[in-house]
Parts: structure tokens; C-alpha cells; sequence
């Protein structure tokens, strides 16, 4: 699957078929795609199908649906009915990486069930670090104990005392420290699935992406990435994250905001005046007029989008 390294920017859309595209997703993927295409660069599609309770192919079939309608396309990737470029056929080649990181001694098993459930998604809500554990010093009796008490363990990576710092490409300089105990993470969950730090550092390494362009909830998860990517010896890409779309007071956006699935947007417009209004809230252009997204490409800036989450009314 390794990708022939080349200087030309290859971004990606990576959705999770755990629902159908809103408009948020939207927004990100259109600010994906202009910073691809802007750049002359290639983009890729990867299927985030990590966990197999959360993921449903009809919903992978529409969000593929979704943003051709949008006037969004991929050079290379998934497409309905392949298995390439989807995280849930790679498990091989995660266990290679885990294994490298094991190699290093740096994973421990973890037997609390803490932040099991999610770890295969993206961290999107309130990223919380947990205070640590103190599974790492378990001796091999203690390990044992709790195997026979019929507990699975997860596996964490046990990180070193870094400090990060990076400019991203929207958001400018960033400085993140991680620290042993505290920001130790899952990377395989104890049912045997991935995690979503894991998977996603090594898929975009492999893939060779080196633009991430993704919502500002995923900014967070940006240092433990670089961490994986240089501890597989891969080379870190280029991270920029899109403003959050909310509702008025700064809520998240509910279903009491209208419909903002592309089901319901799909029945209200076309995809240029969808595009139109898009570009607007985006401050890519002065008018929700109808455009196509082509027509945004020649004078895309992120200077013109705001660091600021955009609010959403009703009347979108
Ligand atoms: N699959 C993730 C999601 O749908 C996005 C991951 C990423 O862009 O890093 O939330």
C-alpha cells in the first residue's frame, strides 16, 4: 500500500461511517478538498471503519455519494465495494506497527475499562486526558490475577516526556506537552480492535499524507500522532484544522438546529447553492451565491477563513 513518496501535497478525506455526513463534516471536507486542490495536490479517501459496531457500509456508500454530489472528488481510494483504503481490512499491518512499538517497550497492558468504549473513534468531544493508571506497574502476579478474573486488557502506549511544538497551517504556533502516566493512550482496545490514534498515524504515513486538514476538535490528537509517526520513523505531515461550526451561543449543533444532515440539505438545495452558503459562512466569498467548488479553487486562502467557530442559524 506504501505510496511512492513525491513532493506533490496529498491530503485525504478520512469520514467514519458511524452516521450520515452533517454540516460540519462538509465544511471540512470542502476546506480538505480546496487545500488539496489549491496546491495542485492529490487526494486520497480512506474509510475510518476502525470499529466494527460503529461502522455500517450504507452510511460509507452515502458519504462517498454525498461529497461527489458536493462536487467533491478523490484521485485515489476507497469506493464502495473495495476493500483498499479502508481501516477495517488493515488489522496486518497494525499489528506491525504495534509490534514495532512493542519492540520498543512501550506498550503495557491496561486492565481499567476507562475510555475503552471510544478508543477506536476520534476523540471529538472534549478530549480528555485521564489522570493515568497505575496498570503499567503491575507485576506479572497482579497481571495474571486479573486474566483469571476473566479481565482483557487493552494495550497502552506509554509516552515519553515531550513537548511538541508546531505551527499549524490555520491555527499557527502550538505547543503541546505530553507526559508519561497522565497522556499514556490506548492503542488497541482489549476486544482486539485498533485504536483511532493508532490506525490513523499509520495509515496517513503509509499512505504518504502529508496535509491533515480536519476539524479543530481533532487539534488535540495532533502531538500523539506526531509522536507515533516519528516513533515509526515516518515523516510528520503538514496538520491544519478547519473552525468548528456551531449553533448561536456557542452550542454544539443539535437536531433542535434544523436539519443539518445532507439528507435533509440534499432535499433543500443543489450542491452549488449548498457550496454557495458554505463559502460564505467559510468567508471564502462575500455572497452565499451558487457556485461550484472548481470555481473556488484559483483563489483559495485560509487567511480568508476565520479561527473563530462559525455559528449557524436556522436558516442555513
Ligand atoms: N475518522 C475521523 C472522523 O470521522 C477523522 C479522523 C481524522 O481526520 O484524523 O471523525
Amino acid at each position: 500500500m506504501t505510496m511512492t513518496k513525491s513532493d506533490r501535497v496529498c491530503g485525504r478525506f478520512a469520514p467514519s461511517p458511524s452516521g450520515r455526513l452533517h454540516l460540519g463534516n462538509l465544511m471540512s471536507s470542502l476546506l480538505a478538498w480546496l487545500d488539496v486542490r489549491s496546491q495542485d495536490g492529490v487526494m486520497l479517501f480512506r474509510l475510518e471503519d476502525l470499529d466494527p459496531e460503529r461502522s455500517w457500509e450504507h452510511y460509507a456508500d452515502q458519504m462517498a455519494d454525498d461529497l461527489r454530489w458536493l462536487g467533491l472528488d478523490w484521485d485515489v481510494g476507497w469506493e464502495p465495494g473495495s476493500q483498499d483504503y479502508r481501516q477495517g481490512t488493515r488489522g496486518d499491518f497494525y499489528a506491525e506497527k504495534l509490534k514495532q512499538l512493542q519492540d520498543m517497550g512501550l506498550v503495557y497492558e491496561c486492565f481499567c475499562s476507562r475510555s475503552e468504549r471510544l478508543a477506536a473513534s476520534a476523540p471529538h468531544p472534549g478530549e480528555q486526558r485521564d489522570a493515568g493508571c497505575g496498570c503499567r506497574d503491575l507485576t506479572e502476579a497482579q497481571k495474571s490475577e486479573k486474566r483469571s478474573m476473566g479481565r482483557r486488557a487493552s494495550l497502552k502506549l506509554h509516552v515519553p516526556e515531550r513537548t511538541f511544538i508546531w505551527t499549524d497551517g490555520h491555527y499557527g504556533k502550538q505547543v503541546d506537552t505530553l507526559s508519561p502516566g497522565g497522556d499514556d493512550f490506548i492503542i488497541r482496545r482489549s476486544d482486539g480492535v485498533f485504536a483511532y490514534q493508532l490506525a490513523v498515524s499509520a495509515d496517513d504515513m503509509d499512505m504518504g499524507v502529508n496535509r491533515v486538514v480536519r476539524a479543530r476538535d481533532l487539534l488535540g490528537s495532533t502531538a500523539r500522532q506526531m509522536l507515533l509517526i516519528e516513533l515509526f520513523g515516518g515523516e510528520v505531515p503538514a496538520y491544519c484544522h478547519a473552525p468548528l461550526l456551531v449553533a448561536p451561543e456557542g452550542r454544539k449543533l443539535s437536531k433542535r438546529d434544523g436539519d443539518l444532515s445532507t439528507e435533509g440539505l440534499r432535499e433543500r438545495y443543489t450542491p452549488q447553492q449548498l457550496t454557495g452558503k458554505l463559502a460564505k459562512l467559510a468567508g471564502l466569498r462575500e455572497t452565499d451565491a451558487p457556485v461550484h467548488a472548481w470555481e473556488l479553487v484559483s483563489d483559495f486562502s485560509w487567511d480568508k477563513v476565520p479561527t473563530e467557530p462559525i455559528v449557524i442559524d436556522d436558516n442555513i
